[in-house]
């Protein structure tokens, strides 16, 4: 594994439209680690192919329950809606609150290509909606709706 460099708000890549994972491969496998190590390293609770400069719809998130892996991932139900704080590593030391769903049910596929399901609540909820955003070229600051 190894640590790769995480981009920081202003790059444009962080503005790009992600493209879709076809192939399953060794390359995929190596990325997870490096963004698993990567986010770590930052203690971070999610992190998205794109802050690490790869525009594929990839992105992992762990809140403190373990590791979630998301390939090609796609919200497929959400209910209810919290209001809270959020950051983000390409944002270094800011934050600002935004509006997310409560609870999130995500359809992706796993690094061998398997599809699954997870839900996820409040923090989960909001960690899988952010680094699903950024799959799309959106950052949280696009949706803060105060300073906190
Ligand atoms: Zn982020």
């Amino acid at each position: 594994m190894a640590l790769r460099n995480i981009v920081k708000e202003g790059d444009p890549v962080l503005r790009k439209t992600s493209r879709s994972v076809l192939n399953f491969d060794e390359k995929l496998a190596i990325l997870l680690d490096d963004m698993k190590e990567t986010m770590y390293k930052a203690e971070g609770v999610g992190l998205a192919a794109p802050q690490v400069g790869i525009l594929r719809r990839v992105c992992i998130v762990d809140v403190g329950d373990g590791l979630v892996e998301l390939i090609n991932p796609v919200i497929e139900e959400e209910e209810g809606s919290q209001e809270g704080s959020e950051g983000c590593l390409s944002c270094p030391g800011e934050s600002g609150v935004v509006i997310r769903p409560m609870k999130v049910t995500v359809r992706a596929q796993d690094r061998n290509g398997n599809t699954f399901k997870v839900t996820g609540e409040e923090l989960k909820a909001r960690a899988f909606c952010h680094e699903i955003d950024h799959l799309n070229g959106i950052i949280y600051k696009d949706k803060v709706i105060r300073k906190d």
